[in-house]
This record gives C-alpha cells, sequence and structure tokens, in this order.
C-alpha cells in the first residue's frame, strides 16, 4: 500500500516556481508539500540569474539583507561584442527599484535559502528524492499526485496541484495540457573555464561570424555558453575537440591559455533550447506554472524570473482559496489571465531575436554590423533603459499582496 497524504497544495517541482510558491503560500497559512526528483540542489549549472524584479520580491518578504550576504556576483551593464565593437546592450542602473543589478548566484544557493526559509513556516514541507510519475484524476478533475520516493511510493490528496516540473513537465503530459511549440534555430553547449583574478569581470557576449558566445563570471571560473545551430552537435563533435577549443579560443583570446581545461566531450553539457507554451495552463484541481507552462528561450536569462513570477502571481491570486480549502476553474484562469500577457510578449520578442539575429550571425560567412537597435544604442545610451527594464523588471512585475498566516 502507497503511504498517504494530504495537504492544501501539492506542488511537483523544487525549482523556483516551486520553492518561491511554496514558501508564499506556507507564510500565508497554506499548508503546501513540495516533490523535488533530486535529492538536492546541487546540480549542474541551469540558469544562475537573478533579475532585479526577483531580488525586489526578496526584498517585499523582508530578506534582502540576509539573501545577499550569499556569495553573489552584481552587473548592472549587460555589453555584446559584435566582431571588433563592443556595445552596452543593457543598463540596470536607472531602474526603480532597490537592486539596480542583476545578481549572478548559483541557482542551489538561491534555491537551498527558500527552502530555509520556508521551513520557519509549520505548513512547509519538502521530500526531496520523490519523483512525481502520474496525476490522480477522475472525471477530468485532479485530486492528487502519485510520486516515487526512496521509501517507497506515495500518494497525495490536495485540493490543488501544481506543476511546477519544469520544461519537461510529467505532470503537464499526464493531465494531457496540450502544447504549442514555437522551435528554436538553436543549442547551447555549457562548460567552465577557470577565471584568474586579472580576468575582465564582466560577463560577456561575443558575436563573430558563424559564432554567438558568452562568458558569465562565476568567482573563479566562468560558465561559458557556446551557441550552435540547432542539432549540429554531433558534426562539431565529428569535426574533433582540438577544433572546437581553438574556436573558444579565438572568440576569448584572453582565455586561450585555459581551453587546454576542455579535456574531453564529457564536461561539456547541451542544452537543448526549446520554445514552447501551454494552450490552457489548468484544469480543474490542476495549475501549471514557470517553465511547466511555458519553456522560455535562453535570450535575455529571463526563465528564472518568469517562473518566480508566475509564483508570486500563483500565491497572491489562490492563497485566500485555498485557506478555505479549495481552488475553483475560475481561480485557476485568474492566474493564466494575469500571466499570459508577460509570458507572450517575451517569447515573442525572444522568438524575433534568435529568428533575425541568432540565425542571421550562426550562418553568417562576412564580417557582422551589429543589428540596428545595438547601434542606436550606442549612439542614444539612455535606450539602452528599454532593454534593461524588460529584462530586468519584465513586463508586468508582481509584488507580493499574499497575507500572513
Ligand atoms: C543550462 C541552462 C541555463 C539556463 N540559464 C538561465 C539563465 O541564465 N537565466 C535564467 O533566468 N534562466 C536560465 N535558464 C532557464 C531556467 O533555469 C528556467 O527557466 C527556470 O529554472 C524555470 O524554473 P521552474 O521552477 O519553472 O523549472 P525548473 O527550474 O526546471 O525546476 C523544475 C524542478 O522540478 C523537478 N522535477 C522535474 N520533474 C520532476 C518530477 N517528475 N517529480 C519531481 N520533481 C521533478 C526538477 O528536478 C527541478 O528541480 C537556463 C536553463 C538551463 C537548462
Amino acid at each position: 500500500m502507497p503511504e498517504t497524504l494530504s495537504v492544501q497544495c501539492c506542488i511537483a517541482g523544487g525549482g523556483p516556481a516551486g520553492m518561491m510558491l511554496g514558501l508564499l503560500l506556507a507564510r500565508a497559512g497554506v499548508s503546501v508539500l513540495i516533490l523535488e526528483k533530486h535529492s538536492d540542489f546541487l546540480r549542474d549549472f541551469r540558469g544562475d540569474t537573478l533579475h532585479p524584479s526577483t531580488l525586489e520580491i526578496i526584498h517585499e518578504l523582508g530578506l534582502l539583507e540576509r539573501f545577499l550576504q550569499l556569495p553573489h556576483q552584481k552587473v548592472s551593464r549587460i555589453k555584446a561584442r559584435f566582431g571588433d565593437l563592443e556595445f552596452t546592450v543593457a543598463d540596470f542602473s536607472f531602474l526603480p527599484t532597490h537592486c539596480r543589478y542583476v545578481a549572478f548566484m548559483p541557482q542551489w544557493d538561491f534555491l537551498n535559502f527558500l527552502q530555509e526559509e520556508g521551513r520557519r513556516y509549520p505548513g512547509f514541507h519538502v521530500r526531496m528524492s520523490a519523483e512525481v510519475t502520474d496525476v490522480i484524476e477522475h472525471d477530468g478533475s485532479v485530486s492528487g499526485l502519485h510520486a516515487e520516493t526512496a521509501q517507497g511510493p506515495l500518494d497525495i490528496r490536495a485540493a490543488l496541484v501544481v506543476g511546477a516540473d519544469g520544461r519537461h513537465s510529467i505532470v503537464r503530459k499526464r493531465a494531457g495540457l496540450s502544447v504549442e511549440e514555437f522551435g528554436a534555430p538553436m543549442d547551447v553547449l555549457w562548460f567552465r573555464l577557470s577565471r584568474r583574478p586579472d580576468d575582465p569581470a564582466d560577463p560577456m557576449g561575443r558575436f563573430d561570424v558563424g559564432r554567438i558566445f558568452i562568458m558569465l563570471n562565476r568567482g573563479d571560473y566562468w560558465q561559458c555558453g557556446f551557441v550552435i545551430a540547432k542539432g549540429s552537435l554531433n558534426e562539431i563533435r565529428a569535426q574533433g575537440l582540438p577544433l572546437f577549443r581553438e574556436s573558444v579560443a579565438k572568440l576569448a583570446p584572453f582565455a586561450a591559455d585555459r581551453v587546454h581545461e576542455l579535456q574531453g566531450w564529457e564536461p561539456i553539457k547541451l542544452l537543448t533550447v526549446q520554445v514552447d507554451r501551454l494552450r490552457q495552463w489548468h484544469k480543474p484541481g490542476l495549475l501549471c506554472i514557470g517553465d511547466a507552462a511555458h519553456a522560455m528561450s535562453p535570450v535575455g536569462g529571463v526563465g528564472i524570473n518568469l517562473a518566480i513570477q508566475d509564483a508570486v502571481a500563483t500565491a497572491n491570486l489562490l492563497a485566500q482559496s485555498l485557506r478555505d480549502g479549495h481552488a475553483t476553474v475560475t481561480d485557476l484562469a485568474k492566474v493564466q489571465a494575469r500571466r499570459i500577457w508577460p509570458t507572450q510578449l517575451t517569447q515573442r520578442a525572444q522568438l524575433l531575436i534568435q529568428n533575425r539575429v541568432i540565425t542571421h550571425v550562426l550562418n553568417s560567412t562576412v564580417p557582422l554590423t551589429p543589428p540596428w537597435p545595438v547601434r542606436l544604442f550606442a549612439r542614444l545610451p539612455f535606450l539602452r533603459r528599454l532593454p534593461a527594464r524588460m529584462i530586468g523588471l519584465g513586463i508586468r512585475p508582481e509584488h507580493v499582496h499574499t497575507p500572513l498566516g
């Protein structure tokens, strides 16, 4: 017999969306159980950028001072290099927020922090090594989740199930929610190179003939992203590691003496870029948020922040109903109605950049000229506030309105 539990809200997935929602609901007096399939948060790189909008939420929760004691790097400008010309594409220093920068922090530190804060509330529970395998559904209405844990099978009954289990969401699949795919022309190879104290400090985006390369300062190492045409990994591997190392050395000459650290393909991880969105984010008893509702392109590095914004909107709109023991379809529809517009607009902007800029650069065979918006930002610096606002705050930033439980 499976172990059975009952809670007001059961969340599949302890990523940014699931952990933030769990914390906010528990703080509002709702009993929450988060099921996370991994045994800890200490996993490979999967996005470290906490934008001003997320830092503002942490401020609104009264946690900013403690949060900023965790190791992080602050970045107030994003620069890009097209051929030999360097441009500032976004300047966060003018944003009307407490933190006018992006904080780069390993995602596991962020998730551990949310978990520790959540534990201060009696309704907050997390089960690690608990993999959701199915939804419990009767007559089109979801009433819980099945999970496999180290101790055996677990059934959870809940007034609301939230699918926050990321881009490969099992919840959305088992619940039969239909997905609209938008495609992406690229994938990304992620790897590390060591960083020296006299290296540049700012993150770098380099656009060169047929190549896009990103370097994020992680203190003693660089987190590197090498953008490749979709599906071209096998071709790149067939050309051999020495050629790959040579390409990296050309894109980041200051790190040419370190490319030998890439001794094999194993530490070079492939992120298959996927952009999609659920047509409907909910059905009776179930709501999907974060990447489970809309997988984002890495363009702008906004995935974590959108996931957090979804969590805040969900808690604002549903905490009271959940405290009363139910969340109606009308309540769930309100979450989608609030978040669909920012999600759609952000994805449209990402698709535009993917199709116009990234495809163009990856297919280029002659030296690049920067796209006209970038040239305009170079000439009229105040215009850099626009991308800074879009990336740093997003469209329709959310604020914490959940009452304390
Ligand atoms: C390599 C890489 C780099 C990225 N870089 C950035 C970046 O720089 N900035 C940025 O903002 N975004 C970045 N992203 C995207 C960002 O990580 C996601 O958009 C964001 O994490 C989405 O949050 P989420 O909580 O919705 O989903 P996720 O972070 O995917 O969390 C889902 C959680 O659910 C768990 N889970 C999955 N299936 C199950 C199951 N069956 N049962 C139980 N648990 C389950 C997973 O283990 C995971 O912890 C990157 C992603 C990748 C992969």
